[in-house]
C-alpha cells in the first residue's frame, strides 16, 4: 500500500511487523553469519521501513533497525572492546537519481560543491586496528558500533595486516576483511565434502572465519583485508580522503587501489559503469560503490547521525545473479 494511503493504525502494525522482521534477519546475519533472507530482500524491506518511519516518527522506536549499527552483541564468546570512536554504517541508495538527491543535500549543507573520493564498497566486515609506535597491538570487529569483538589474535594470522608499520605511528585506522571469492568457493567446496553448511556468500565466510575463538581456523581461511579509515588524520598529516589512502599505502597497510576523486556528482557515472561491468572478474566480492566528502575537514563539519555519516553513501550494485559462476572466470587483481 502507498504510505500515504495508510491509516494511523495500519501504519503502526507495519513498523512494527518491519521492525522485528528485520531485527530477526539481523541476528541471523550479524550473530550467526547465517542470512535468513537475501540481500536485496533485507535492502527492500529496511527501505521501507524508513520511509514509514519518516512519515510516521512517532513510531520510531530506539532499538528498530534504523536506529542501531550491526546486530545486538553477539555470544560469541570473544572479549568485547570499547571503540574510542564509534564504528558507524553507511546510507544507501540504489540509482542515480537518488545518488544525486544525497549530492543536492551536501552541496547544499557545505555551500558549495565538494570533490568526491570514490571507492569500491568491499563485501566483508569492518574492522579497527590499533597500532602503537608502529606495532599492531588490538583488532576488534564493529560489533553493535559502540563495542566490538576482540579478534587481535585472529587478525594476525592475516597475512595482509602488518604486525608493524613502516613509521612508529600510534593511530587506530579501521578498514574491511574480506575473503577473495577464489578462497569462499574451495572454503564451501570443502564445507559441502565435510557435510557442514555452505556459507551465503563471501562476506558471510569472512565474518564466520574471523569471529572464530581458536584462531587457528582463522589462519586456515586465507582472509585479506583493506583499510579506508582512520578517526585520527592529524597522525598522517593528511586533509583529504585521497591522501589518506595515499599515506595508508606508505605505511605498509593495504589499501584497494581501484579509488577516483571526481569534481562534481555527474562524473561517478563513468566509474560505476566501468565496475558494474569489472565486477565479476575483480578477485574480491564488491557490492557498490562509496563516495565520500574528499576534505576531512568537510566531512568534520556534516557530521554524523546516530547510524552513518552524512559525509558518505554507498551506491548498491543491483543484486547479483548467483554466485555459482566464480569458479570458471579469470581472475585479476
Ligand atoms: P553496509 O555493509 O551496507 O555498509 C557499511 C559498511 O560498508 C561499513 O561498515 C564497512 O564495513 C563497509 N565498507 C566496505 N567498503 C567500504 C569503503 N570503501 N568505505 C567505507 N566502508 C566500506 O552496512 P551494514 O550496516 O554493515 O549492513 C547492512 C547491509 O547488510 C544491508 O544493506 C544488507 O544488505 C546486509 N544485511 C543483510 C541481512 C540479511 O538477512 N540478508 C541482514 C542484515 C544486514
Amino acid at each position: 500500500t502507498p504510505i500515504e494511503q495508510l491509516s494511523t493504525s495500519a501504519a503502526q502494525q507495519e513498523v512494527a511487523q518491519l521492525q522485528a522482521d528485520l531485527t530477526e534477519y539481523g541476528v541471523a546475519y550479524y550473530e550467526q553469519d547465517a542470512p535468513l533472507v537475501e540481500d536485496h530482500v533485507y535492502d527492500a524491506l529496511y527501505a521501507r521501513l524508513v520511509a514509514l518511519e519518516s512519515a510516521f516518527p512517532q513510531f520510531v522506536t530506539q532499538d528498530s533497525p534504523t536506529q542501531n549499527v550491526g546486530g545486538a552483541l553477539t555470544k560469541s564468546g570473544l572479549a568485547k572492546v570499547e571503540h574510542p570512536a564509534p564504528m558507524l554504517s553507511l546510507g544507501d541508495v540504489f540509482s542515480l537519481e537518488e545518488l544525486a538527491a544525497w549530492d543536492e543535500r551536501t552541496t547544499k549543507s557545505l555551500g558549495f560543491q565538494s570533490p568526491y573520493n570514490l571507492e569500491l564498497k568491499i563485501d566483508g566486515l569492518a574492522v579497527a586496528l590499533t597500532y602503537v609506535d608502529g606495532r599492531l597491538v588490538q583488532a576488534s570487529t564493529r560489533g553493535n558500533g559502540t563495542i566490538g569483538e576482540d579478534v587481535t589474535r585472529n587478525v594476525k594470522t592475516i597475512k595482509a595486516i602488518p604486525q608493524q608499520l613502516t613509521e612508529p605511528l600510534t593511530i587506530e585506522v579501521r578498514g574491511e576483511i574480506y575473503m577473495p571469492k577464489k578462497s569462499f568457493a574451495a572454503l564451501n567446496v570443502q564445507r559441502e565434502a565435510d557435510g557442514l553448511e555452505p556459507f551465503a556468500n563471501p562476506r558471510n565466510a569472512a565474518a564466520g572465519s574471523l569471529r572464530q575463538l581458536d584462531a587457528q581456523v582463522t589462519k586456515q581461511r586465507e582472509l585479506s583485508a583493506f583499510v579506508y579509515y582512520t578517526a585520527e588524520p592529524e597522525v598522517l598529516g593528511v586533509t583529504t580522503q585521497s591522501g589518506a589512502l595515499a599515506r595508508f599505502a606508505e605505511l605498509g597497510l593495504p589499501t584497494d587501489t581501484h579509488n577516483q576523486v571526481i569534481e562534481k556528482m555527474a562524473d561517478i557515472a563513468d566509474f560505476i559503469a566501468t565496475y558494474t561491468a569489472k565486477r565479476d572478474t575483480l578477485a574480491y566480492g564488491i557490492d557498490g560503490v562509496v563516495v565520500k566528502v574528499n576534505a576531512l575537514d568537510n566531512q568534520v563539519e556534516l557530521g554524523n547521525t546516530v547510524k552513518i555519516p552524512r559525509w558518505a553513501i554507498a551506491y548498491k550494485f543491483p543484486p547479483e545473479e548467483a554466485l555459482t559462476v566464480v569458479r570458471d572466470i579469470e581472475w585479476t587483481v
